[in-house]
This record gives structure tokens, C-alpha cells and sequence, in this order.
């Protein structure tokens, strides 16, 4: 099937590639060409699908490289708290409903699918969910036309009581997983795989360096955590990764707050993509990441909503003015430029996920959102991308297109009904969510 966008008002190839009154055309699942007055050539029967461009502005899908969608039930619920309070509040009580099956699978579906709701029409056409995701959320993610990458979760050391910590155990689940995952990637083409430490220190040296072969055996990307300073008497958590051969250029790393200079040292030699999760960070008081710090250095950075029981809404516009904002504070200007912003939200995630995305190019993967730029605060629209991050809502996305297939038009997903999701929603958070979360 082939789609053209004609006569897009700005086509934003990257933050620092523009092209006005062009035209776009889909073929199959990649982008085929970018020029004006382009023709869709089309079999007999099949016609193209047309897209009015004149008032709009074709990006890259956004991609929200860290998140953990089955917060989406616990979003709105802290605010007072800080990073350990929320874990014990907030967190931690919530935990053993995800180890009881029936529950797991509830929550993965119906989280899964309001979240991935929630991003595609704010314009996000990828993430990473960093969890234990039972096959239930990717069959959510599938039904929306999201496209979805799962960083299977593990730990076996410092683990509240009554989580599973036999490391035999943890790695046959997570073999299975990685399996059953990889399976669905196949039939689905639209399902990535990662595999994903909870956190450095919260994994053996055993599970890690096994980890690592099954990474290299099946071709696995890995994420993890990467938040704090080494605990007294502890290695600090990077030597620990690269101690188990887990860090390098297919590793991303997420928050990289209160690392040492010797830690952000092992990222930049890495090549690891840093995650930047600012929103998530400034709620919790977890502090500032170095992000022009490590760019300077050639560090590719990416962006992230995080979860929403800490970053709240998954807009990955709010995202990146929060990131532009954050970095001004200190008092330099230029630190954090809006295009910066803009190459995290997209390039450096595509870069974290493996994605043949993240710019509109040729060749690329049909995964972008139209703007609709006739609204009362992207008016006039000299200075594409700085109004965009600066102004601009994911309530303001038009249409939005995954692997070459509308899945959002007039701001409308066209593959579920929105009402019946969050109907459904509701009731599955008041059947499993534990009440009250605060004592
Ligand atoms: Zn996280």
C-alpha cells in the first residue's frame, strides 16, 4: 500500500533538516521519497491513501526510550515523596500483585493499552518498556499499531522480601521470555526485544556475565538503570556492568543522576546511549543528569518519559521542554538547545532502540505524526523546531503513522475505540490495584 502527504507545510527531515511545501510518500513500510509534487504509483484496486499536508508539520515519531507502562496505573499518586519514599509507598506495595499471575496479565493488557494509547496520539510512535512485560502487552501494543520494545526485567540481590530470588529460577523465566518475545517480534514485525538489569548492584555478578551470553547469543540491546553513587564498600554500578562485558555501544543507560566522574567516564569510552528522563528526575528530587556534559563528549543522549507513577504523562513534547528548560537553569542559554532537544526525542532514541527511525529519510521506516499547526499557540510558525518544543502539545497531533499504517487520524486511534479502552481501563485498576497505596 502506498501513502502521500502532499503539500506538507514544513517536512522536519531532522532538527536541523527542513523542507517547506514538499510532499512525502509511504511505500509499504519505509518512507520511498521526499520532493515536491511526488505521484503514488499504486496497484490495480488499491488506491493510495491521500493526507492534506498544507497545515501541518510532518516530524519523526517521537520515542520515549525508558518507561514501565504498567505504572500507568499509579501516575497522579505521589507527590510529597522522594526517591525512597515512593519506592516504599508507592512502588514496593504494588509489587506482588505484578508476581501474581491472573493480576500480571490483567494489568500488562489493559496498562499496556491505556499507556500506549496515551503516546500514540501525543505523537510517539516507539518506546522501550522496561519490565517484566507478560505477552499480554504486547498483544495491547499490537492491537494499537504502537511499536513497542520490551527490556525484560531482572534482579536476584537486595529484592524486597517475598520476590523470587533463586537465580536459576530468574534465568529460566527470562530465557522463556526472551524466547516468547522474540517470537512475537517475528510474526508481528513491529515488537523489539531487550534484555534489561533492573539495575547494576540489584544483579549478581553470575546473572549479569550470563545475561551478556544471552544478550550476544540472540542479538539483544540492553537497558538498565544507571541512577546513583556506589553504596560504601560497593563497585560503582558502570565498573560493575562492564565488569559482566554489558557495557558498550548497545547499551543504554537510564537517568544517570550522581554518577562519578570515573562512571561518566566508562559511559563516553562505552559508546552507551545515555537516557534522559527529566521530568521524572525533578518529581522524585533525584537530581540533574550531566546531559551537556556528556554530549560535549560525544555521548549520545536520548529521552524518556520514565514511568508514569514518577514522570506522570507520557508527551514527549513535555519531555522535551522540560530537558530544554532544566539545563537554562544554571544560567547558560545555550547549554540545551531546542534542536538538541528535539535529535534526543528522536535520533539518539531511535539509536537506543535499534530502529531504523528517528529522521525522515528514504529508506527509513514510516514512522512519523503530522502537527496541526493551526492552533492559537503555534502561530505564526517562523522557527519550526524551537515552536514545536517550546509550544507545542501532544494534544496538537493531527494523524500519526506507524510502519507505513495510519493508527492515528484527526487525533483518533483508528484501530481501537478509545472509550471501550478506557472504560476498561477503569475497571481493571479498581479489580487489581491495592487500596489504599498510602498508609
Ligand atoms: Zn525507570
Amino acid at each position: 500500500m502506498s501513502l502521500l502527504i502532499r503539500q506538507a507545510r514544513y517536512v522536519i527531515r531532522d532538527a536541523h533538516r527542513i523542507e517547506r511545501d514538499v510532499d512525502l510518500l509511504i511505500e509499504g513500510r519505509h518512507i520511498r521519497a521526499i520532493a515536491p509534487n511526488l505521484q503514488a504509483e499504486s496497484a490495480p484496486g488499491c488506491a493510495p491513501v491521500m493526507i492534506d499536508g498544507r497545515n501541518h508539520a510532518v516530524i519523526p515519531g517521537l520515542i520515549n526510550a525508558h518507561t514501565h507502562l504498567y505504572q500507568a496505573f499509579l501516575r497522579g499518586r505521589s507527590d510529597t515523596l522522594d526517591r525512597e519514599g515512593w519506592l516504599r509507598e508507592v512502588i514496593y506495595p504494588f509489587r506482588p500483585t505484578l508476581h501474581h499471575p491472573p493480576a500480571a496479565a490483567a494489568i500488562g493488557y489493559s496498562a499496556g493499552r491505556l499507556a500506549g494509547l496515551e503516546m500514540l496520539k501525543n505523537g510517539t510512535t516507539s518506546f522501550i518498556d522496561m519490565q517484566a512485560s507478560p505477552p499480554e502487552a504486547w498483544r495491547a501494543w499490537e492491537e494499537l499499531g504502537i511499536r513497542g520494545a520490551v527490556a525484560l526485567t531482572f534482579a536476584d540481590e537486595h529484592l524486597p522480601p517475598a520476590l523470587p530470588v533463586a537465580l536459576a529460577e530468574c534465568q529460566a523465566r527470562l530465557l522463556d521470555l526472551a524466547e516468547a518475545a522474540r517470537a512475537a517480534a517475528v510474526r508481528t514485525g513491529r515488537l523489539g526485544v531487550l534484555l534489561a538489569p533492573a539495575a547494576p548492584r540489584l544483579c549478581s555478578q553470575a546473572f549479569l556475565t550470563w545475561a551478556a551470553d544471552l544478550a550476544e547469543r540472540l542479538d539483544l540491546r540492553v537497558q538498565t538503570h544507571a541512577a546513583g553513587p556506589p553504596l560504601p564498600g560497593e563497585p560503582s554500578p558502570l565498573s560493575w556492568l562492564a565488569q559482566a562485558a554489558l557495557l558498550n555501544e548497545r547499551t543504554s543507560l537510564a537517568q544517570c543522576t550522581h554518577l562519578s566522574p570515573a562512571d561518566l567516564d566508562l559511559i563516553v569510552d562505552s559508546g552507551a546511549t545515555v537516557i534522559h528522563c527529566p521530568k521524572s528526575d525533578m518529581k522524585l528530587g533525584q537530581g540533574i543528569a550531566p546531559v551537556p556534559w556528556l554530549r560535549a563528549r560525544g555521548a549520545p543522549v536520548a529521552l524518556a518519559n520514565d514511568g508514569p507513577a514518577s514522570g506522570d504523562l507520557l508527551d514527549m513534547f513535555e519531555e522535551m521542554r522540560a530537558a530544554a528548560l532544566l539545563h537554562k537553569v544554571r544560567g547558560d542559554a545555550e547549554t540545551l538547545t531546542a534542536q538538541a532537544a528535539f535529535v534526543m526525542a528522536t535520533e539518539h532514541g531511535a539509536r537506543a532502540a535499534g530502529l531504523n527511525a528517528g529522521t525522515l529519510d528514504p529508506g527509513r521506516l514510516a514512522d512519523l505524526a503530522l502537527i496541526d499547526l493551526n492552533r492559537p499557540h503555534l502561530v505564526p510558525d517562523h522557527d519550526i523546531v524551537p515552536l514545536l518544543v517550546y509550544c507545542a502539545h501532544g494534544s496538537d497531533v493531527d494523524t500519526v503513522i506507524v510502519d507505513g499504517q495510519v493508527v492515528v487520524a484527526r487525533g483518533r486511534p483508528t484501530r481501537v475505540d478509545e472509550a471501550e479502552v478506557l472504560r476498561e481501563a477503569r475497571a481493571t485498576a479498581a479489580a487489581w490495584l491495592p487500596q489504599p497505596i498510602f498508609t
